[in-house]
């Protein structure tokens, strides 16, 4: 029986994990959990954002569904000790290489998006960004002063192994969605992105049903703003996946919407919403649940490979808000706000 680690963490984190895991019991009812504390709270109960214990409880498990980290109260620590260490911590033990971001515009929201309307409804994309190398990660680094001249240098560079692994992520999850990848680069004047882009040709052949285009970074940041329908999966080294899955989730306007997952080998992975633990509404049930319960249906299809079911739970959200449920953060004036629990009990009610 596939056992899930549950780690509400802080503020509204609680409040949405208990929802999303209610969804999850509706919809793979043979499913087990184990819950433990990441973050402010495993600070104060356990004297460290993440103990070794929750460490091999998430080995152990293989995935894992967490809510947020973090609070004014762990805000005044050292970087070292902060709660957002844990998670950190998390991404690196589970060896997770891989960041998928959906932005996808719900029709009844799409007034949401700070675009017009007509331009983002139907928009339904997902942003596959490399997590743990590149220029973030790269030797040499750092200041490097000399002859009383200041300098400062980052390196960014991938082997072989580390582009065909994402790309077969990429190539995978186009697969089962509308079959066209968009590999963004800056081959024009980077060599390693000439070079990433020379491996992700290599891996295409596997992947002959998918289509593959290549876009620069730059004309890419341009492009989604203006036809974000058009693309499918998009495939980004780490910093430019940085940047355009911000951008991409700002087309669909809702924090509260959005889900995400990290994933690695052999059936690994984290699985949050995008938003943190929003001290201001902690423990009010004005929390959104929808991305929470959007990351769980990303467990299901990523994680377990049921991609049913997560269906079936998207589109229960859907059907949620089509019939014009909103939780406080999605509702426009006059209109009225339901809570936490409500939308959650809303979302198994349409499954
Ligand atoms: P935030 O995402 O927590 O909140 C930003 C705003 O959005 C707030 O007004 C909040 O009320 C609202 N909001 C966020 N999620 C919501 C939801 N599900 N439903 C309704 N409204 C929602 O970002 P912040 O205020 O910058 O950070 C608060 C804390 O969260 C900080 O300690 C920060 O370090 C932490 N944080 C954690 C994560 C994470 O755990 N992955 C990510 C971002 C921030």
């Amino acid at each position: 029986m596939p056992r899930v680690l549950l780690l509400p963490g802080d503020g509204i984190g609680p409040e949405v994990v208990a929802e999303a895991r209610a969804v999850l019991e509706a919809a793979a009812p043979d499913l087990s959990y184990v819950e433990a504390k990441i973050g402010g709270c495993a600070i104060d109960d356990e004297g460290a954002p993440l103990s070794d214990e929750t460490v091999a409880l998430a080995k152990d498990c293989g995935v894992v569904l967490l809510g947020a980290v973090g609070g004014p109260r762990w805000d005044a620590l050292p970087p070292d000790r902060r709660p957002e260490r844990g998670l950190l911590r998390m991404r690196k033990e589970l060896g997770l290489y891989a960041n998928l971001r959906p932005a996808t515009v719900i029709a009844a929201l799409s007034d949401a998006s700070p675009l017009r309307p007509e331009a983002v409804e139907g928009v339904d994309l997902l942003v596959i960004r490399e997590l743990t190398g590149g220029i973030y990660y790269g030797e040499p680094r750092g200041r490097q002063d000399s002859d009383g001249v200041r300098r400062a240098v980052n390196t960014m560079v991938y082997d072989e192994h580390e582009v065909a692994r994402i790309a077969r992520v990429a190539f995978e999850s186009a697969r089962r969605r509308r079959k066209k990848l968009t590999n963004v680069h800056k081959a024009n004047v980077l060599e390693v992105t000439a070079f990433w882009n020379e491996i992700v040709e290599e891996v295409a052949p596997d992947y002959p049903d998918v289509t593959l285009e290549h876009q620069l970074v730059d004309s890419m940041a341009m492009v989604l703003l203006r036809d974000a329908r058009d693309f499918d999966v998009v495939l980004c080294p780490n910093m430019f996946g940085d940047i355009l899955s911000d951008e991409a989730a700002m087309i669909t306007g809702s924090l509260g919407m959005l889900p995400s997952a990290s994933i690695g080998d052999s059936g690994r992975g984290l699985f949050e919403p995008v938003h943190g633990s929003a001290p201001d509404i902690a423990g009010s049930d004005a929390a959104n649940p929808l991305a929470t319960i959007l990351s769980a249906a990303m467990l299901l299809e990523h994680g377990l490979d049921r991609a049913d079911a997560a269906e079936q739970i998207r589109k229960a959200v859907t059907r949620v808000v089509d019939e014009g449920y909103r939780t406080a953060d999605l509702a426009r004036a006059g209109e009225t706000a339901i809570g936490c629990r409500e939308m959650g009990l809303r979302v198994r009610e349409a499954l």
